[in-house]
């Protein structure tokens, strides 16, 4: 039985994240992964999100996804909202396909000490207090201190941990589909008494096409077929434009559940094995990387005993939050999509009021994930929510703040008087940067805060402790979050 401190099920974009993160902190992770490679057939996200931009960018790999992508500067809530006056770096979606987004990920990935085991299945587990024993479906095991499931919307580990999905079934049924066309089709969008269609080109040459078609009815049984795309294309347009050639035939609804609880003892879940939602909005793949982002570095620290085992109950406590508001947006979003007419007006209301600039702003910091608050209690606005990526000037030269989290450690970055803190039993595990910076703090949503006079900054980049002119709270702040001092 090979042994590993931290075994991953699933190595799609959650399972990829979390693995990398994990082995930037040094912790021994396997991905048993079913799939042979990367490659995705056929397509599902569409983009990235600022937040999940700056996560990458926070780890010093967002210009690889830049550059490979197209910036909008907008997010869609029943109408487009502009995004460029955000106060980020990245203030727009980057359109880039799931498959890109996969593959520079692993490429990431392969540049870490991270053990693959491709083509294998976990088919279950057993846990008790010494660790887990990872059953895989040809009949080998692993054992591991703790399994993370990233498995996906079926999650395996979800289900053999016996926890609860609980949510809504589904209220609309999609057909997604790439193929060839031989006639030319409407190109874009169609509304009917069904719901809204979409016909587009796809990637892999000028005549293929990708399709999105409502379907008439919700909870048919069984993987769909070629024919059933074919008779949905009919049925919304009179004709299937002489349809040819498919090379994917899918269907996703707007079911939304969520996992009861992120962790039971030595299992935990995270991304669409956690969280399932109508991919309106594009949420979902962005959702997965940031539970990745918020659980690597506590669950190294667990493994690596310098925090409890408890640590890891903020990572529900933050993340099963984020996601239930995510799901109330994607249900509002999927309501106001209904074809009848006084969803048509209350559409209009909503969109009558996105076009004031305040809701805008807060409509989107909210999309572009940029407002998230962990309850870390009352204080300065920044206590919670995520550090700006500022630039400082310290001794050594101006220093832009995400640089310093790129191996995801801790920082207390002092803004007062040089040399005023002293890291002592934290030494080993947090940076101390003097340094200095007059220039504003403005945080999307909420604008302009007062200047802070340190900060300390969680590798996930969230702010766990904000100073004025004195330390308090900080000793207690540095142990909640890093574990308690050591003799040094
Ligand atoms: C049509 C559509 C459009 C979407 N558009 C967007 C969008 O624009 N933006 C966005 O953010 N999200 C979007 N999503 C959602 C996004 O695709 C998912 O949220 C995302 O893939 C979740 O990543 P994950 O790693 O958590 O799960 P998955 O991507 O499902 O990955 C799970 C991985 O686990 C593997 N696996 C499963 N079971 C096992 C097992 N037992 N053993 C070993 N390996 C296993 C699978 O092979 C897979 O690689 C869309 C989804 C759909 C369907």
């Amino acid at each position: 039985m090979k042994e590993h401190a931290v075994v991953i099920a699933g190595g799609g974009p959650t399972g990829l994240m979390l693995a990398a993160e994990l082995a930037l902190a040094g912790v021994d992770v396997a991905v048993v992964e079913r799939r042979a490679s990367q490659e995705l057939l056929g397509s599902r996200a569409k983009g990235l999100h600022s937040r999940t931009i700056e996560v990458l960018d926070q780890r010093g790999i967002a210009d690889r996804f830049v550059s490979r992508g197209q910036t909008y500067p907008v997010v869609h809530f029943q109408v487009a909202l502009d995004i460029s006056d955000l106060p980020t770096r990245h203030n727009y979606v980057l359109g880039l396909s799931q498959n890109h987004i996969e593959r520079i990920l692993a490429e990431w990935v392969a540049e870490l000490p991270v053990q693959f085991y491709r083509e294998r299945e976990v088919a279950g587990f057993t846990q008790d207090d010494a660790g887990v024993i990872v059953e895989l479906a040809d009949g080998a095991c692993l054992t591991a201190e703790y399994l993370v499931g990233c498995d996906g919307a079926r999650s395996v580990v979800r289900k053999a941990a016996g926890i609860a999905f609980p949510g809504w079934d589904p209220s609309t049924s999609w057909l997604i589909a790439e193929a060839e066309m031989s006639e030319e089709p409407e190109w874009g969008f169609r509304h009917d008494a069904a719901g809204t269609h979409a016909i587009g080109h796809a990637e892999g040459g000028p005549r293929r096409v990708g399709m999105v078609l409502t379907e008439a009815q919700v909870g048919r049984d069984g993987e769909p077929t070629f024919d059933d795309v074919r008779a949905a294309l009919v049925a919304a347009y009179g004709t299937d434009f002489g349809i040819h050639s498919p090379t994917w035939v899918s269907r996703f609804t707007d079911m939304t559940r969520q996992a009861a609880a992120y962790r039971d003892r030595r299992v935990l879940l995270a991304g669409d094995a956690a969280h399932v939602h109508a991919p309106i909005g594009g949420q979902g793949l962005n959702l997965g990387v940031q539970d990745a982002v918020n659980l690597g570095w506590k669950l190294a620290q667990v493994v690596r005993q310098t925090s409890p085992a408890m640590l890891l109950d903020t990572y529900h406590a933050e993340r099963h939050a984020v996601a239930a508001r995510a799901m109330r947006g994607t249900m509002a979003a999927t309501a106001l999509r209904r074809p009848d007419e006084r969803t048509k007006a209350l559409g209009e209301y909503v969109a009558q009021f996105l076009g004031m600039d305040e809701p805008r702003k807060r409509m989107a910091a909210e999309l572009s994930g940029l407002d998230i608050h962990y309850d870390l209690g009352e204080g300065h606005p920044l206590l919670g929510r995520r550090m700006p990526d500022v630039d400082v000037a310290t001794a050594d030269g101006p220093l832009r703040v995400f640089t310093v989290l790129h191996k995801a450690r801790p920082v207390l970055l002092n803004l007062g008087e040089p040399r005023r803190f002293d890291l002592a039993g934290w030494s080993d595990r947090v940076q101390l940067i003097d340094a200095e910076y007059a220039g504003r703090w403005d945080l999307p949503a909420l604008g302009a805060v007062s200047p802070p006079n340190g900060v300390l900054i969680r590798p996930d980049g969230y702010v766990a402790w904000v100073g004025d002119r004195t330390e308090a709270g900080l000793a207690e702040a540095l142990t909640t979050w890093f574990g308690p001092p050591r003799a040094v």
